[in-house]
């Protein structure tokens, strides 16, 4: 329990939420913004800063958690696609500092939320190759 933390207060029950699924370790509940109808938040009910952070074995209950969600929802929200995502740190958009997984349901792709990954200005500047041998040095 992170003392000014809003997610560890929603998991004490002092901060209501609409609550979507809960066991031992795990608790889902609506995002109070619902980017799209049924955009639901995953998160492990112990405090841990981001999804970096996080130990393995309770990342991967959150994360079996949110794939089952997103299935729900494609079953019973009649969603057509689903995102799933985590942002980590202030730069890359986190604004609640708990590991929280987004599961964003899609019902069409003019919805108004853009994820696109196609354009790829850095192309001619950065060498794959390289950036590559980078991120290997730590695995
Ligand atoms: P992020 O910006 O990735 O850290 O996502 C944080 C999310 O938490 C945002 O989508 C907010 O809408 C959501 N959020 C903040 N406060 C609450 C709350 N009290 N109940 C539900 N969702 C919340
Ligand atoms: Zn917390």
């Amino acid at each position: 329990m992170e003392k000014d933390c809003i997610f560890c207060k929603i998991v004490k029950g002092d901060i209501p939420c609409a609550k979507v699924y809960e066991d031992d370790d795990v608790l889902a509940f609506l995002d109070i913004s619902q980017t799209t109808i049924g955009h639901t938040l995953v998160i492990p009910k112990k405090h841990y800063d981001s999804f970096l952070s996080t130990p393995k074995e309770l990342m991967h209950k959150v994360l079996n958690v949110a794939q089952t969600i997103g299935q729900s929802q494609i079953t019973n929200l009649h969603a057509k696609g689903v995102n799933i995502l985590s942002n980590c740190y202030p730069a890359a958009g986190q604004s609640v500092m708990h590991f929280h997984v987004h599961v964003i349901p899609r019902y069409k792709s003019s919805d108004g939320l853009v994820i696109d990954f196609k354009e790829n200005k850095l192309l001619e500047e950065i060498s794959l190759p390289s950036i590559a041998e980078s991120i290997k040095k730590s695995l």
